[in-house]
């Protein structure tokens, strides 16, 4: 496949070269080595758009990788992406700027006990940056003959709706001025048609969204997002030795939800032993808060700010960070065939994150999103003369790998919190699937003109953060953020709620201009889509840059 032909055809094309896409490649082509694959991926290298904690459950890897390359334990690859193994697991419960109570033995409890919450032990999994990892699984994948396409940016999907067929998929045009007017180096999008293509581009993917629309596919709930702001911070040898390799820390509480006196958001921090003196520390809101200044950085400021957390991190630098949205919404909030079931349909198919396959009560998804691609290829390989039916065998692969039964006993939990707020949400989830199924306003409904009690008497830094996420897009084409009304901007935004696209955005792309709020630095975008879920008027539309623009993280 290359820019200058006009039409080019693969057997499977897989949008996406994430942990869910590249497993799903590299379990086919392990099935049936002629399997013509093509994986392409709108960042400039591998793993450049991956963001996540990570604390990985391991089963899904092994059995991804066993049969692949029996010895891959021994290989020094696996030895630098698999930083370490959880030793030390603490869940703590934060209290204003200076208390932190343990609770691990709680969920400890439990776990005993078969209660959700038990899940989220982390004990013996594996701690990892995703960013590596996917750079791993693009070399794998590599090796056994996958085509992996980067800088490769997808924009429509060729979906029939008057047969219900897909026929292939449309890059985005390349060489456009900020007018849309073709430069001398223009190329349009060429059009690459496809016998299967499985969506697996992550969180709130722009394919996956124009293909759930146009196919009918069908949610039980609303999808509910978080936005995870994260930096990697090189700390001394002496801090380091006493936060210890194989120390994950997830906490709860402070800042983000107090007793009695609030705020009362969904989330908390984490803190992750990278290895090498480094320690990833991180703050994941749910994006149905309600206060119109709040802006997720000042919650991690906040954090950092922890008596507890600042002992470890004090004096050390940010060498890394991103941002990037988690889907939450779970088991009732995956897109379904309202026909057959299926996660997705005929010949299509959703994987990991495109289809929310993350479990809130374990706070993870990559090991379903692994689980998802290999799902996807036993499809595949059932279905190989009919491909219109692969839907339909990837919904029923997907029970057997167990993805839907652990999804089960997830399955209210974020929706509970959402109805009850956190202090009384939490502990009735623990009713799971006896509680009523409720319905949940969308994410960008909840903003109210209450204002966050907790901000930080410091400004975060943006242009810092933006700089080490080392983003950039080239700067002459079309601005990808699109504002469907600018009057509601001045006329009922700016004087209700003050812009908070402003202010919530994590790479300052929006800003005044005389009065006017407008995406005035685009290319520092992140790809968050924090911005096209959480304005309070639904104004916003992210739609795919350039290939190859957008963050280029090593080891997010
Ligand atoms: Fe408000 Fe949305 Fe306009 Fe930003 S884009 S000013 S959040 S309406
Ligand atoms: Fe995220 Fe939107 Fe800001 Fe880009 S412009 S970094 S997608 S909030």
């Amino acid at each position: 496949m290359s820019n200058d032909s006009s039409l080019n055809h693969t057997s499977v094309l897989i949008v996406g070269a994430g942990p869910a896409g590249l497993s799903a490649a590299i379990a086919l082509k392990k099935a049936d080595p002629e399997a013509e694959v093509v994986v392409v991926d709108k960042a400039a290298g591998p793993g450049h758009h991956n963001l996540s904690g990570a604390v990985l459950e391991p089963e899904a890897l092994h059995k991804l990788l066993d049969p692949v390359a029996p010895d891959w334990r021994e290989s020094e690859s696996a030895k630098k992406v698999l930083v370490s193994k959880v030793e030390k697991d603490d869940v703590l419960f934060l209290l204003g700027d200076g208390m932190a109570f343990n609770i691990m033995k709680l969920i400890h409890m439990a776990k005993g006990m078969g209660l959700a919450f038990g899940q989220m032990v982390h004990q013996g999994d594996y701690i990892c940056s995703v960013a590596q990892l996917t750079a791993w699984l693009c070399d794998i994948a590599k090796s056994l003959g996958v085509e992996v396409l980067h800088g490769f940016a997808v924009e429509d999907i060729l979906y029939d709706a008057a047969t219900g067929t897909t026929s292939g998929v449309k890059l985005v045009d390349q060489g456009l001025d900020k007018e849309r007017r073709p430069q001398i180096n223009y190329t349009p999008g060429e059009t690459v048609t496809a016998d299967v293509i499985m969506i697996a581009e992550g969180c709130d993917g722009l394919l996956a969204e124009k293909f759930i629309e146009r196919a009918a596919l069908h949610r039980d709930a609303q999808q509910l997002y978080s936005v995870g702001v994260k930096e990697l911070i090189r700390v001394s040898d002496e801090q380091y030795a006493r936060f210890g390799d194989g120390h994950v820390v997830h906490a709860m509480g402070y800042p983000i939800w107090t007793p009695v006196i609030g705020p009362g958001m969904f989330g908390g921090g984490i803190m992750y032993a990278m290895g090498d003196n480094r320690i990833a520390v991180g703050m994941i809101v749910g994006l149905d808060w309600k206060y119109c200044d709040f802006n997720p950085q000042d919650a991690l400021t906040r954090f950092k700010q922890h008596k507890f957390v600042q002992s470890f991190i004090e004096g050390g630098q940010v060498i890394e960070a991103g941002a990037k949205m988690i889907p939450e919404g779970g088991l009732r909030a995956v897109p379904r065939d309202p026909d057959t079931g299926a996660v997705g349909k005929g010949n299509v198919l959703l994987l990991g994150d495109s289809a929310g396959f993350v479990n809130m009560c374990k706070i993870k998804g990559l090991h379903n999103a692994i689980e998802s691609g290999m799902a996807a290829a036993r499809a595949l390989i059932e279905t190989r003369n009919e491909p219109t039916r692969a839907a339909q065998a990837y919904a029923r692969q997907l029970e057997e790998a167990g993805v839907i039964a652990e999804m089960t006993t997830a399955e209210n939990f974020r929706q509970t919190v959402a109805k009850f707020g956190p202090l009384q949400g939490m502990p009735l989830s623990v009713l799971g699937r006896w509680l009523p199924a409720f319905n949940i306003e969308p994410d960008w409904q909840t903003m109210t003109t209450a204002r966050y009690r907790l901000k930080p008497s410091v400004k975060f830094d943006k242009d810092t953060f933006t700089a080490v996420a080392a983003t950039e897009h080239r700067e002459e084409e079309p601005c990808h953020l699109l504002i469907l009304d600018e009057t509601i901007c001045v006329e009922k935004c700016l004087p209700k709620f003050g812009a908070p696209c402003i202010t919530f955005c994590p790479a300052g792309v929006y800003e005044k201009i005389h009065d006017q709020p407008k995406p005035a630095n685009p290319s520092n975008c992140l790809h968050c889509k924090t911005c096209q879920r959480k304005c309070p008027f639904d104004n916003i539309r992210w739609t795919v840059p350039e290939g190859s623009g957008g963050p280029r993280y090593k080891t997010m």
